[in-house]
């Protein structure tokens, strides 16, 4: 940004009649202690045992399942256990997708068991199973190009094979090949449809759940995805040119609506309890594994921030709001429900980013604020740089997968990019287990979430929240 010349006396003059409004910025005995927090953070286990707890009491907690409502009852106590000022819920419906049981196989020429998972929102296969010849394609691209003639009645298979990243960007076409592929081979008739799993653990045989775009479900066909060994063996056998024949038999599918909930938790603020910073993550997960990282370790970076900030002599100037969100996983509902909700109130959100991306440690902050609040994203970077935390002040921030919904309303946003390295190796699988969690990579990620969020709580000024602020382009800037 571009400073004008101004006068001392003019800018106090404008100042003065609210025309301009000061730089935000963070007084230095806040961020003196939340250095002391980050330290803190670093050698303590909190976080830990809060995943430990959740994966092992309640484990895997698919949205609408049985364990979802264990998993409510967990975080309820969970908080108060913390000591969290107020403990609330918000309620949220949505379809309720089960699955029952999954297999697949060559029929012919080569007839074998192949291993898959169903995807999010794929109906059930007809008793017996669905045997079908299989049509092969490289890409999304060349799914999207095909004639429905060579489709019609078929089995699509997308051998996409996702690459490994830090920061995770193979995922975008690894999840679009199983969110959009679907979609599009049920328009052009597809009888089903199998991907290779968006999954970089190329030598594992565990396939990669994950949801669907399917969101009418007259449109929908079963869909799976099969493991990455797997995807190699149907292709070979589809190599050597001959028709091959799969079976699908999958028993899943809609059962009506459920209502769950987020749940939330609050330290509330002394001087503006109003004002709120927002930390959080997602207590649903996918069935296969126990939600370690997918997001047991979310929830838990974001309970174990507060319960530091929770503990310090006094509480900060404004209200730290974590939200263990519903149902994220079969599409944001918890999310948009809660932006839907407080939208209105989206100026008193001073800043906020939630955790949704495993357990790694984070690397990169970004932020989308106002130009004058840069200055105090600057001071917040020099507190988390010690950790390891790269600022770039030219990418914006989105504020996680859940919070991003509020940040689409105007809340002020950071993202803290975690190492996704290893992620995608264990993501929406039976290895997704408590022991992919690293405890000191978590008790980094829960410094960076604790000592960032004091400091926005603390900050003279704010970040620039307000309705449609940052609606355009990730950014007001
Ligand atoms: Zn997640």
């Amino acid at each position: 940004m571009r400073r004008l010349p101004f006068t001392l006396l003019a800018a106090s003059l404008l100042l003065a009649s609210g025309i301009v409004s000061a730089a935000t910025a963070i007084p230095a005995t806040a961020v003196k202690t939340a250095e002391q927090l980050r330290d803190r953070a670093l050698h303590d286990d909190t976080g830990y045992r809060i995943v430990a707890s959740l994966t092992t009491e309640v484990g895997a907690r698919l949205a609408g399942s049985e364990a979802d409502q264990r998993a409510r009852d967990w975080a309820v106590a969970k908080f108060r256990a913390l000591g969290y000022d107020k403990v609330y819920t918000e309620a949220v419906t949505y379809p309720k997708w089960v699955r029952r049981s999954e297999h697949a196989a060559i029929v012919a020429p080569f007839p074998q068991p192949l291993v898959v998972t169903a995807l999010g929102y794929s109906p059930g296969t007809p008793a017996g199973g669905l045997s079908a010849q299989v049509v092969k394609f490289d890409s999304l691209d060349a799914l999207k190009a095909a004639d429905p003639a060579s489709v019609k009645g078929r089995i699509v298979y997308v051998g996409y094979r996702m690459q490994r990243a830090k920061d995770g960007h193979g995922y975008g076409m690894g999840s679009a090949v199983r969110t959009a592929g679907p979609v599009i081979a049920a328009a052009k008739g597809a009888a089903g449809y199998l991907l290779r799993s968006a999954g970089t653990d190329a030598h594992e045989r565990i396939a990669h759940t994950g949801v669907t775009g399917f969101r009418d479900p007259s449109k929908a066909i079963p869909a799976a995805a099969l493991s990455n060994p797997d995807a190699d063996q149907l292709e070979r056998a589809l190599a050597y040119g001959k028709p091959v024949t799969v079976k699908l038999d999958l028993d899943c599918g809609l059962d009506g609506e459920y209502t769950g909930a987020n749940v939330i938790g609050e330290i509330t603020g002394r001087k503006h309890p109003e004002q709120v910073v927002a930390i959080g993550g997602h207590l649903d997960s996918w069935d296969l594994g126990t939600g370690a990282i997918d997001d047991g370790a979310g929830v838990a970076i974001a309970m174990a921030a507060g319960k530091l900030i929770g503990d310090l002599p006094q509480r900060p100037d404004r209200t730290i709001r974590v939200i263990a969100f519903a149902n994220e996983e079969m599409g944001l509902w918890g999310s948009r429900a809660y932006a839907d909700k407080h939208a209105a109130e989206v100026g008193q959100f001073q800043l906020g980013t939630d955790s949704d991306f495993g357990a790694g440690p984070v690397w990169r902050m970004s932020a989308s604020v106002k130009p004058d609040a840069r200055a105090a994203i600057a001071q917040i970077a020099n507190v988390l740089a010690p950790l390891g935390v790269a600022y770039d002040a030219k990418r914006p921030g989105g504020g996680g997968s859940d919070l991003s919904q509020m940040h689409a309303k105007g809340m002020a946003a950071l993202s803290l990019t975690q190492d996704g390295t290893k992620y995608f190796d264990w993501h929406h699988t039976a290895n997704d287990t408590l022991d992919k969690v690293d405890p000191q990579e978590l008790a980094q990620n829960v410094a960076v979430y604790a000592a960032f969020s004091y400091m926005a709580a603390q900050a003279d000024g704010d970040f620039g929240s307000a309705p449609g602020a940052f609606a355009k382009d990730g950014t007001n800037e």
